[in-house]
């Protein structure tokens, strides 16, 4: 099969979630076909719907993969799972969230399985870390590029505080890292 350029979102808020990030890295490195190519920097944001929670680590990484994508989501929520992640209530709490951005340029509109994600638009820890990475990434449905989606979102969102850059990833091309050294984002 194929291989595919996928964009993973990630974020955690409960526990120590530099460490569980990290962890979930390694998990997706550890992925059979799958490859990580770029890491944006973690951004600290303050918690969206149930407010009575604590502020969120977001990133997202370039992954390539010859995973399909209904197999990727199966891996993403069995690491979720594995890391002890519960699900209550939605935009709850969780140890990790791991979301399928962008698979390709396909558009994927399954009962469990929606992709381009629906809420790339709409979420600013979802574009900064995107726009990191990927700026001139097309949109498929929306149209724009990701930088364009950005820039809307902040002239449509003047009160709203940018995200603060809280780690940047190391700088070891992700193609030089080989197989069991653990990637990480390191204390600041
Ligand atoms: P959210 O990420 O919206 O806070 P959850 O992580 O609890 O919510 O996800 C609930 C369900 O969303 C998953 O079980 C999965 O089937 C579904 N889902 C739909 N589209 C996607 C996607 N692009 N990436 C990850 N999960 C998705
Ligand atoms: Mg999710």
């Amino acid at each position: 099969m194929s291989e595919c350029e996928v964009l993973i979102g990630f974020g955690s808020n409960l526990g120590d979630r530099r460490v569980l990030i990290n962890q979930a890295l390694q998990a997706l490195s550890d992925l059979s076909a799958t490859s990580l190519k770029k890491l944006s920097s973690l951004y600290e944001t303050a918690p969206v719907g149930y407010l009575e929670q604590g502020a969120f680590l977001n990133g997202a990484v370039l992954v390539k993969s010859s995973l399909a994508a209904s197999e990727l989501l199966a891996q993403l929520l069995a690491i979720e799972n594995s890391m002890g992640r519960v699900r209550k209530e939605r935009w709850g709490p969780r140890t990790i969230d791991l979301d399928i951005l962008f698979y390709g340029n396909e558009i994927i509109d399954e009962v469990d399985l929606v992709v381009p994600h629906l809420e790339i638009a709409e979420r600013i820890f979802v574009l900064e870390p995107l726009n990191e990475i990927v700026p001139a990434r097309q949109h498929p449905q929306l149209g724009g590029t990701i930088s364009e989606l950005l820039h809307k979102y902040q002239l449509s969102h003047p009160e709203e505080v940018p995200c603060e850059i809280v780690a940047v990833p190391p700088e070891v091309a992700l193609d030089e890292v080989r197989d069991g050294i653990f990637y990480r984002y390191s204390q600041s």
